[in-house]
């Protein structure tokens, strides 16, 4: 598991709730944003890539 998708139900601004990286199997306290689709995040420390289909995918499932 590499990013889980969190939607806040209380968060009514930001309806689409909210992307984090799991890094090295333990979840990043900053909120990733979603990468432009010809860009995708690559992690400086585990070296993962987050490709802007992942987040789609975390969105529908809860996690990559
Ligand atoms: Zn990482």
């Amino acid at each position: 598991m590499v990013l889980v998708f969190v939607n806040d139900p209380l968060d009514s601004e930001e309806a689409g709730g909210h992307f984090y990286h799991v890094c090295r199997g333990k979840v990043e306290d900053t909120e990733m944003p979603v990468p432009p689709p010809d860009r995708p995040y690559e992690c400086p420390r585990c070296g993962v890539e987050l490709e802007n289909e992942d987040f789609w995918i975390a969105q529908v499932k809860g996690s990559v």
